[in-house]
């Protein structure tokens, strides 16, 4: 029996001119990613640890509250990032407000009053009597992809919630107006990450439309389909899905780089949040593994 079947690719589309590059978050795409993710729990191999990231969405949602004064990039900054195709809001550029570290705290007391797995009820504990500088070392860690075994793993999904909040906040607040695009196209013009899933869009305006989500502040930003995000071929792509399964999400592999990366198809189900159904497909990062094909998106909540 094949497990993995490879699916022939359409035709590369010709960007029309007047396309949206970008398509900004909503500032309630946290209670949105709950919802999802409580209806892919139903009968799914990994419900608790979606109900989980259902309740930390959730939380995550509760904590944009917590953000009032925060210090935002001056308008000069970001005038100058847009000229040198710079991301404004860089993992590595940005300095964090300290409010982070307040959603985080207001996240895992959200936690704990519900119902809260016995792992995760002990790592929140911990969470909330670590100190602010330790705190921010792991943050740091974090953001700048360093997935040595010094990073507390239990941690990860924490932070990386309390750090989502914090920049979709930002972003949201900018607007996309505030963004251009990079010198390094394949990273996220807001906060320069690299993509966790690319999404086909089903909009009025971007239908068909291929887009590169952003696991840390949820930009998504417009990338030609069929061709290698990471080393810009367009040869050697091919499309892998799992037999019987869904339709809605491939692999998209390059022969060149030996890499893949999801791609949602929204036409074929228009409820999909990229993050929720990125953890929910697990099963084909695992086929794709054994095929000796390394995942390339990033995604806090699939350690
Ligand atoms: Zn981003
Ligand atoms: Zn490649």
């Amino acid at each position: 029996m094949t497990k993995v079947n490879v699916i022939q690719p359409g035709t590369i589309e010709a960007p029309p001119g007047d396309i949206p590059f970008l398509l900004l978050p909503e500032r309630n795409t946290f209670q949105a990613r709950a919802s999802r993710l409580r209806a892919l729990a139903e009968g799914h191999a990994l419900a608790d640890y979606l109900r989980f990231l259902a309740a930390l969405a959730r939380a995550q949602h509760e904590s944009l509250s917590l953000f009032r004064r925060v210090l935002l990039p001056e308008a000069q900054e970001l005038e100058r990032c847009r000229e040198h195709g710079m991301p404004p809001l860089g993992t590595r550029g940005w300095v964090r407000d300290p409010v982070w570290r307040e959603a985080l705290r207001g996240i895992l007391t959200e936690l704990e009053a519900g119902t809260l797995p016995e792992a995760g009820r002990a790592t929140a504990a911990r969470l909330k009597d670590t100190d602010d500088a330790s705190l921010e070392r792991v943050a740091e860690t974090l953001l700048a992809g360093d997935y040595d075994e010094t990073l507390d793993r239990a941690a990860i999904p924490f932070i990386g919630a309390a750090l989502q909040a914090y920049w979709l906040h930002l972003v949201t607040t900018l607007g996309a107006g505030a963004f251009g695009r990079l010198e390094t196209p394949h990273l996220c013009p807001a906060c320069g990450s690299a993509p966790m899933v690319s999404v086909v869009s089903v909009g009025a305006s971007d239908h068909g439309l291929r887009y590169l989500t952003c696991p840390l502040c949820s930009m998504q930003w417009h990338a030609v389909r069929i061709k290698c995000v990471f080393c810009d071929t367009t040869k050697g792509i091919a499309y892998y899905g799992i037999e019987g399964g869904s339709a809605a999400v491939k692999a998209e592999s390059c022969e060149a780089c030996q890499g893949y990366l999801k791609i949602l198809y929204m036409e074929n189900d228009p409820n999909m949040d990229a993050l929720a159904d990125d953890v929910a497909s697990i099963a084909l990062d695992v086929l794709m593994a054994d095929s000796g094909i390394t995942r390339r998106g990033t995604n806090f909540f699939l350690f």
